[in-house]
């Protein structure tokens, strides 16, 4: 009962803060659209269509972190976890929407390079909206870890390049200003354009590899079939690990080889006891075990301790 208030609670501090999100978001892109139309830089622009970017990534990890929390339903019996990797592909699908659209607006300034009005107000509000992002996201990257929210912590990543992104933009355009050269600053927005791509590229990515169903990572695998063996005493053997990964939910299921006279009921012991270890040690663990008698064994009897074959 416990362990429920506890993931009630922390399950509304992570909705709590990916809401906030929301309206940070656009408090900074309101300051870099400001920071644009004061000085007409296309790297100044490049940096608030970046900011464009996280407003809709934003809403949509709120979204995706609602709905991988509701409780799994007649329609979904193995819950809603993927949820989480709908909105990464939608946002991935965006950052790249972004750099394209800056790559466009380079184009049109490569021809005709303006010099920048205002340029002083303008850097400084785009640094202010710079400082805000940074504090927001080493807020979120802490909390998302604590509270083991795969989305929050993306958040947090994904803002902190917009704050690199930012600081190589003002490093450069106070350059431009200062030597006079203009064409600084449609190169800066290449720059900014590329490393969105990168970025879009890698969200993508790791989205699609969750909606495969990727297996846990090699040394998860390792630790989950120590903690297997450790407490599976009265079984003869292991095999057929199989894990998959879903949002913040594992899902893990393999065979158990137990004497074919066994009861049932003591068979039911062993998997008790492997489930609680495993849901001990892994959170959001969900787990299946399939009993076979002795003749469906893989490895040749008489190991002492209990094998994975
Ligand atoms: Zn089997
Ligand atoms: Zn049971």
């Amino acid at each position: 009962m416990k362990a429920v208030t506890a993931s009630a609670a922390s399950k509304q501090k992570v909705a709590r803060l990916a809401f906030w999100t929301i309206v940070v978001a656009f408090v900074v892109l309101g300051l870099k659209a400001v920071a644009w139309w004061l000085t007409g830089s296309v790297a100044l622009y490049s940096d608030a269509l970046e900011s464009t970017v996280n407003v809709i990534a934003a809403l949509a990890a709120f979204w995706a972190i609602r709905v991988s929390h509701t409780p799994a339903d007649q329609d979904h019996p193995f819950g809603h976890h993927k949820a989480e990797y709908f909105s990464a592909v939608l946002e991935g699908v965006l950052i790249v929407v972004a750099a394209l659209l800056i790559l466009v607006e380079v184009a049109r300034a490569w021809n005709g390079p303006v010099n920048l009005d205002e340029p002083w107000t303008g850097l400084a509000i785009n640094c202010v909206a710079s400082v805000i992002n940074l504090l927001w996201a080493q807020l979120l990257i802490r909390t998302g870890r604590a509270e083991r929210s795969p989305a929050l912590v993306a958040d947090g990543r994904h803002i902190m390049t917009d704050v690199v992104t930012s600081v190589g933009v003002v490093a450069g355009l106070i350059a431009a200003v200062l030597t006079g050269w203009s064409i600084l600053d449609p190169a800066l927005a290449v720059i900014v354009a590329l490393n969105i791509l990168w970025q879009g590229w890698h969200v993508i990515g790791s989205s699609v590899q969750g909606l495969m169903d990727r297996a846990v990572d090699k040394d998860e695998h390792f630790r989950i079939r120590d903690i297997i063996s450790a407490n599976s005493r009265g079984a003869l053997e292991v095999h057929d690990l199989k894990t998959r990964i879903a949002g913040r939910a594992t899902f893990i299921e393999f065979h158990l080889i137990v004497d074919g006279d066994m009861s049932v009921r003591e068979s039911h012991v062993i998997c008790d006891r492997i489930e609680e270890a495993l849901k001990a040690e892994i959170p959001s663990v969900r787990i299946t075990i399939h009993v076979e008698p002795d003749h469906e064994a893989k490895l040749p009897p008489g190991t002492s301790a209990v094998p994975f074959a």
